[in-house]
């Protein structure tokens, strides 16, 4: 307010002074302009009027100047009277508009005297004292408002009096239980001589205008906060974009880091790295390798992606096409298959694969390595070879001290049979004799010639030389067959055999001939492993039983001398013997026939002493 009005004079004092305010005669006050009237026309009847005369009639008398002055002069007071007749009247019409404009605004207007009594004060201010104006006048603030408030108006008042300026402030005020906030600007009052006789003053509601503001203000002030707020938030987005990109940027690094190491390390092993989508005939990516394994391009993978297929040998392509199609569904791939170069070369490939999925779990891509391992598989090829051959050899061995205990096996039979023929013969020597008493012997001669033909059948079995051909096999009744061949030891050495074998064991899926080499191999071990124990017991236990749905297992076990722990670990090591005159083969040879049939062979020591020897073998599928 008080910039408001420091600003307007100096407005006035730019703009150039209106027609209206300039000076003009009417404006003189009605007892100068009477008095000028007066004079002027004394003037004229004192000195003008005689000159002229006198010039104009030197003879003349001169007229008489009283009568025209005494005129001139009530005139001058009737121009008087009228003239202030006429300000009386404009004056009078500019106070009773000056008070009906103060009647009519809506701020309160009003005059005090020195003791803050109201002298004058307009219908709003009546109102805002809520008393008719005429209870109002020659009151002060204490008789018509609250006390908090009329003091706050009489301590205004106190500073106009003393100060003599201009005093504008605001307060807030509670009337009839509003709230309501006024500005009020009050300045001192003053006579023609410049003392202070009371206080004029206006006040003027401003609660809208306040409420608006006060609105607009918190309304601003919520904008700011919001925008604070906001703003704080994108500076935390902002922030956490940052770390983002710094971390995307980091990851991208690492991933550039850890591609270059891929990268390296596919590129320098000799497997072949691939990878090939799902769903798509495409090879994604192929290590350098590839090239040097196959005798192929890569690009002519890429070109023609069953490329791969096709080098892959007639015999093997089947079935590996059928492990390709699979592999689109399951993922999984393993496969060992032949591939033939374009120079003719063939070489064995041990191929991987493995499902990649995504974050959904769904498989997506198949990743896998593919190994050269020609040089393995004719390794394995010759030492299959060399086990067929040392097997056939150490049969052939063993064959060679069979036949002569068998020799000693076969006198028996032949000379029950020599016995029961010439009884026969006796008896046909007798007369009258009955031939119905021949029956019995001859029946001997027919089963010792029966049991002779079987020890030489199995013998001219074991020393043949024919590769294995599985098929379904009762264990129990080879392990019997090995048993009966091994009498003549197991009597000699003076061993209890006992046979646990159960008899509902399935049927297994073996080549006979082998596995009873294997058997008679351990048989003979432990045989030899009693005969080095000197005292009792001597027990050889021969056991089958069930070991899971898919095998059965069988067990030797006897209460020989045992092994250090020392010769456990060479057990199976060919060549590797503690006897004097041994070859050391039958162990290995053994492991080598019974895992040749998809079985294991291995060996415990007894708690109680001696030693066990297991083996198990897979059950025949149809079983
Ligand atoms: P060898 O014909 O020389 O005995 P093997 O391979 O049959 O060759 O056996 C190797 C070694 O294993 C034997 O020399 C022996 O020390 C040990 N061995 C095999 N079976 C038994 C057993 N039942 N008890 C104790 N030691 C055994």
């Amino acid at each position: 307010m008080v910039g408001a009005q420091d600003r307007k004079p100096r407005a006035r004092e730019r703009d150039p002074e209106p027609a209206a305010n300039r000076w003009r005669p009417s404006q003189l006050h009605p007892a100068t302009l009477s008095l000028l009237f007066v004079l002027a026309g004394l003037l004229w009847v004192l000195c003008v009027d005689p000159l002229l005369a006198r010039w104009l009639d030197a003879a003349a008398q001169a007229p008489k100047p009283w009568p025209s002055a005494l005129a001139i002069t009530l005139g001058g007071m009737l121009l008087y009277w009228l003239l202030q007749a006429r300000a009386t009247s404009a004056r009078q019409t500019q106070d009773l508009r000056l008070a009906e404009f103060i009647e009519q605004i809506t701020d309160v207007a009003f005059i005090k005297d020195r003791q803050s009594r109201y002298r004058l004060l307009n219908a709003a201010g009546a109102r805002l004292a809520c008393r008719p104006l005429a209870e109002c006048l020659n009151r002060d603030d204490l008789a018509l408002f609250p006390p908090e408030m009329a003091h706050r108006l009489l301590e205004e008042d106190r500073q106009v009096l003393a100060g003599g300026a201009l005093l504008s402030c605001e307060h807030t005020f509670v009337l009839q239980g509003d709230t309501r906030t006024f500005l009020s600007t009050k300045w001192p009052c003053r006579n023609a001589g410049g003392q202070i006789i009371g206080i004029l003053g206006i006040a003027r509601d401003i609660t809208a205008r306040k409420q608006v503001e006060e609105r607009s203000e918190r309304a601003r002030a919520d904008l700011e906060s919001r925008v604070r707020e906001r703003t704080a938030q994108l500076s935390a987005i902002n922030q956490d974009l940052e770390r983002q990109i710094a971390a995307r940027i980091q990851a991208e690094i690492a991933l550039r880091e850890s591609e270059e190491r891929f990268r390296q390390l596919t590129e320098h092993i000799q497997e072949v790295f691939w990878v090939h989508g799902i769903g798509e005939e495409r090879t994604l990516y192929i290590s350098p390798a590839y090239e040097a394994v196959w005798g192929r391009p890569i690009h002519g993978l890429h070109e023609r992606p069953l490329d791969w297929l096709e080098s892959i040998h007639p015999d093997d392509r089947a079935r590996v096409q059928a492990a390709h199609v699979a592999k689109q569904c399951s993922g999984h791939f393993d496969e060992e298959y032949r591939i033939v170069r374009p120079d003719g070369a063939i070489r064995w490939i041990w191929d991987r694969g493995f499902p990649i999925r995504d974050d959904a779990g769904h498989v997506y891509r198949i990743a896998g390595l593919a190994e050269d391992i020609t040089r393995r598989k004719l390794a394995e090829d010759q030492l299959r070879r060399q086990q067929v051959e040392l097997a056939r050899m150490a049969r052939l061995s063993l064959a060679v001290e069979l036949a002569s205990s068998l020799a000693h096996e076969l006198n028996q039979p032949l000379a029950a049979i020599v016995a029961y023929t010439q009884a026969c013969l006796a008896l046909l020597r007798q007369d009258h004799a009955d031939p119905r008493v021949l029956t019995g012997p001859l029946d001997e001669v027919v089963n010792q010639g029966m049991r002779a033909g079987e020890i030489i059948r199995h013998l001219r079995e074991l020393v043949q030389k024919h590769p294995a051909a599985q098929s379904a096999l009762d264990l129990n009744a080879l392990i019997r067959s090995v048993v009966h061949y091994a009498q003549l030891e197991l009597r000699q050495a003076g061993v209890v055999l006992n046979l646990e074998l159960d008899e509902s064991l399935p049927a297994v899926l073996a080549d006979d001939i082998q596995i009873q080499l294997a058997v008679l191999y351990v048989l003979r071990n432990a045989i030899e492993a009693l005969n080095e124990k000197h005292g009792d017991p001597r027990v050889l236990t021969v056991r089958t039983a069930r070991m899971d749905p898919e095998r059965v297992l069988a067990t030797v076990h006897d209460t020989g001398r045992g092994f250090s722990q020392e010769v456990e670990a060479h057990l199976f090591q060919p060549f590797f013997t503690t006897k004097p005159g041994g070859m050391g083969l039958g162990l290995s040879v053994s492991r080598s026939i019974v895992e040749a049939q998809n079985g294991q062979l291995w060996a415990s020591a007894n708690p109680e002493g001696g030693a066990s020897f297991h083996f198990s073998l897979p059950v025949h599928p149809d079983t």
